[in-house]
């Protein structure tokens, strides 16, 4: 079972989730308490070779807690701000276009 398996039981499984790096790690690894390092998570995303399936899964799916695809909560929600402040810039230039 990977970890996404562990947190992801409310939704149907992805197709790429047999191939994370995180399969058999101890969930809590992923979703250390507070005051504990994420720096282990993190460490094992880097080599992930479905990292980007797992960070656009949680940005889309709104996953508030734990590290996924190599992000804390706090740097995916600062993502979903880019992204979000991105497209209303080019929204913009296309209605002042
Ligand atoms: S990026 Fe990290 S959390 Fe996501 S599948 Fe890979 S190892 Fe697991």
């Amino acid at each position: 079972m990977t970890v996404l398996e562990a947190v992801g039981r409310r939704i149907e499984a992805m197709p790429w989730w047999d191939r994370a790096s995180c399969s058999g790690v101890d969930p809590d690894v992923f979703f250390p308490q507070r005051g504990v390092s994420t720096r282990p998570a993190k460490e094992l995303c880097k080599c992930c070779e479905v990292r980007s399936q797992c960070l656009e899964y949680a940005l889309q799916t709104g996953e508030r807690f734990g590290i996924w695809g190599g992000l804390s909560e706090r740097e995916r929600r600062n993502v979903r701000k880019a992204r979000a402040l991105a497209s209303a810039a080019y929204s913009s230039q296309r209605v002042s276009a």
